[in-house]
């Protein structure tokens, strides 16, 4: 069996778009099409680990006439250009039965593509989402901080996608001995649980709302390390 991450589109693979009367819609024309920071990376490193990724996608828009069947081609196409998905799913027909939170948009991939439920992921910012792979017995993750999460069906996971920068030094003198701690360090000292020195933050300038995440035992965090020479 095969192994799956589904995403949700609309504010999990771009940012949705603010419009004069403040609503916020999904983009209507590929000049409008972003991603968002690190989708296009994320994307290509998920493929190294042999993940099938799927998009699985209400338009309503399109049914509606806010966007053209060709906009919506042109932003799929780039899509299939940038991120690589084996599959791009829609529902445009808010009534349609494949309309999340239905799950059949879900069930029909899984069935083609011989996915593990188990082993597999349904990744999206709203409850429809997180209700689609609740019903699909998916691992749920719910991203962004579109709009509060209201409802009885909870996610397995809340990713809220804080991103920090931390720029320092090496040092002939690390030695990178000690066997659990790493210290980043805006001074010059060095020692065993030194990782860098010359830091441009310490603690204190972090963002407060990584904190607050940090203080739960639950919150996983991702930390890279790059090295230029
Ligand atoms: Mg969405």
């Amino acid at each position: 069996m095969n192994q799956a991450i589904f995403f949700d589109k609309d504010g999990v693979i771009n940012p949705l778009v603010e419009r004069e009367n403040g609503d916020m819609t999904s983009p209507w024309h590929i000049k409008e099409f972003k991603y968002l920071p690190n989708v296009i990376e994320s994307f290509q490193n998920i493929k190294k680990y042999n993940y099938f990724t799927f998009i699985v996608t209400n338009q309503p828009s399109l049914a509606i006439g806010e966007m053209s069947l060709e906009n919506w081609y042109d932003m799929m196409n780039d899509m299939h250009a940038w991120l690589r998905p084996n599959r791009i799913s829609y529902e445009s027909d808010r009534n349609g039965v494949r309309y999340k939170p239905s799950n059949l948009m879900l069930e029909e991939l899984i069935e083609e593509f011989n996915i593990d439920r188990n082993k597999s992921f349904m990744v999206g910012d709203r409850w429809r989402d997180i209700v689609a792979g609740h019903r699909s017995s998916l691992n749920t993750i719910l991203v962004g901080n579109t709009e509060p999460y209201i409802h009885d069906i909870k996610p397995h996971h809340v990713v809220k996608d804080i991103k920090e920068e931390i720029l320092g030094y090496g040092h002939p003198l690390l030695t990178f001995s000690h066997p659990r701690d790493i210290v980043i360090r805006k001074s010059k000292y060095k020692c065993a649980r030194t990782l860098m020195i010359g830091a441009n933050k310490s603690a204190n300038d972090l963002d407060r709302k990584l904190i607050k995440l940090l203080q739960n035992p639950k919150t996983q965090l991702n930390m890279k390390l790059i090295v230029n020479d």
